[in-house]
């Protein structure tokens, strides 16, 4: 545990709530089954490197049986049903969801290494929320602004990353099933648990079988179910360097397809901001999911006549951050995800060393085992560094200075992302004009990494195409 200001003493959440089984098969046509391809990999916990569980991989002869089951589903039953019908499946995973909130919590902190906290107040009741609120739309599709008798487009490959498991199925399951299509899909490969416990409620919200299916497995199983020729929409979330690659396997084909992908947000803090709350901001926009977030505010721009002040409070806010057990109630960051997502962020803030950037985290005794890196920011930080233009997707943050509003715009968006960005200041007008000036999908001000269910969410240039969430959520999943 880090040295604190302040000692805690230990509150951890009970592990007794899960039961983390020691084999896990593919969820196909409504049941578990064991792989055609005969392999298996292990999952572990990031915070102790404990196995977890050995995991199946699925091949293509998996997926293929998965696509048919989907495609059946599709045709004979989930396609003919009234969405007033389909709704009342939604609403049921949705209460499922909410009643075993404590079990997905706890295992998306083991599985993930993300802290208690997050997920119990984020990850997993806004994925309930996304079921709750795509049901209501379910029945209302001819409302949605996509013509009289909108149709669905069939059966969906949906391949995810580990920041976010359960949220990001959530947002992937819950609009496409509304919509009337059904599902295939594929959790990262560090993080399969959460996935499969939701296939689980599937069965326990008797939701015909077919029109979900969850296939775990790496990269091969991911390409599979893009490639596969009997899906008709792709929906990817994950690196923008795999999003190419899937544009250039779907370019050609009938397949609709969205990507959501990296992001560098700019999170801008103007001279008259309220200062304590711009550092709040700050440090929620970047060490939230130990800055695993596509929209982290990972680029802070100060406004100069600030910037002593702002940096003195964020250091002194930094120095608070409890980093540690992801199931004490009381950590603030948790551990990275993957021996390699550590790899990559020891390797990028060495590179921003070498560049000539000054780096500094409080002081951190962080836990023998498993995967950890302390809050880190560095300062005079260069546009041109490649700290300031690549995703480091850890708790990094690269600390740039500006003078004026149309400064800050160019640097905000000098950078080949376009996800996210925030903006502080006292003055609306100057809100709205960085928001109409900012490329970037989101903009929030004076707050950060906010989400919610009926507002939509996705990039520009790098960081992909496409929305989720909201009524824009559902385009990509009718036709
Ligand atoms: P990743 O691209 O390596 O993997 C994402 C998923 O794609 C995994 O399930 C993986 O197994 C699968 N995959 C890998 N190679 C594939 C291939 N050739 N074909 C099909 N699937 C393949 O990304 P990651 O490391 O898991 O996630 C981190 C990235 O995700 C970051 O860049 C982050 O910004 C991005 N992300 C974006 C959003 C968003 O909404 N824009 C949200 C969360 C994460």
């Amino acid at each position: 545990m880090a040295k604190t200001q302040l000692d805690y003493a230990p509150a951890p959440e009970s592990r007794s709530v899960v039961d983390i089984k020691p084999s896990y098969g593919l969820f196909i046509d409504g049941e578990f089954r064991d792989t055609e391809s005969g392999r298996h990999f292990k999952t572990i916990s990031p915070s102790t490197e404990e196995v977890l569980a050995e995991i199946a991989e699925a091949n293509d002869a998996d997926v293929d049986l998965a696509v048919k089951a989907a495609r059946r589903a599709y045709t004979r039953v989930w396609s003919k049903m009234s969405g007033a019908e389909r709704g009342k499946y939604l609403f049921r995973i949705a209460r499922i969801l909410q009643e075993r909130a404590r079990e997905f919590a706890v295992l998306e902190s083991i599985d993930n290494g993300k802290p208690i906290k997050e997920t119990r107040d984020v990850d997993v009741p806004i994925a309930a929320a996304h079921f709750f609120y795509y049901a209501g739309w379910a029945d209302k599709l001819s409302y949605a602004g996509y013509g009289e008798n909108p149709q669905p487009l069939g059966v969906a490959g949906q391949v995810i990353p580990w920041n976010f498991p359960l949220l990001m199925l959530a947002w992937k399951i819950a609009p496409a099933l509304a919509a009337g299509n059904t599902v295939v899909l594929k959790p990262a490969e560090t993080t399969p648990l959460t996935a499969l416990l939701f296939a689980e409620i599937c069965q326990q919200a008797d939701l015909p079988p077919g029109v979900v299916n969850i296939l775990t497995g790496a990269g091969d199983t991911g390409r599979a179910i893009v490639a596969h020729p009997d899906v008709d929409k792709v929906a990817f979330t994950g690196s923008t360097e795999v999003g190419r690659m899937i544009a250039k396997t779907v370019a050609g084909t009938d397949k609709r397809v969205t990507l959501e992908l990296g992001g560098k947000a700019a999170n801008i803090v103007f001279d008259d901001a309220p200062v304590d709350q711009a550092v709040e901001g700050i440090v929620n926009g970047i060490f939230f999911n130990q800055g695993h977030v596509c929209c982290a505010g990972s680029r802070l721009l100060v406004q100069e006549s600030v910037a002593d002040e702002v940096l003195t409070r964020l250091k002194r806010r930094m120095k608070s951050l409890r980093v540690g057990d992801p199931l004490d109630k009381n950590t603030d960051i948790g551990a990275i995800n993957s021996a390699e997502q550590l790899a990559k962020i020891r390797e990028l803030s060495a590179i921003g060393e070498a560049e000539g950037a000054e780096r500094w985290s409080p002081k951190c005794d962080l836990p023998s085992a498993g995967f950890w890196f302390p809050p880190t920011i560095f300062t005079g930080v260069s546009q041109a560094h490649r700290i300031a233009r690549e995703e480091i997707f850890g708790p990094v943050l690269s600390v740039l200075t500006f003078r004026t509003p149309k400064e800050a715009v160019e640097k905000a968006n000098n950078t080949p992302f376009g996800l996210s960005a925030g903006v502080w200041t006292d003055k609306g007008s100057l809100i709205l004009w960085m928001a109409s000036q900012l490329r970037a999908g989101v903009v929030w001000s004076n707050t950060f990494n906010r989400f919610d269910p009926a507002s939509p969410f996705g990039g520009y240039k790098e960081s992909g195409y496409g929305r989720e969430g909201g009524r824009h959520g559902l385009e990509a999943y009718l036709r």
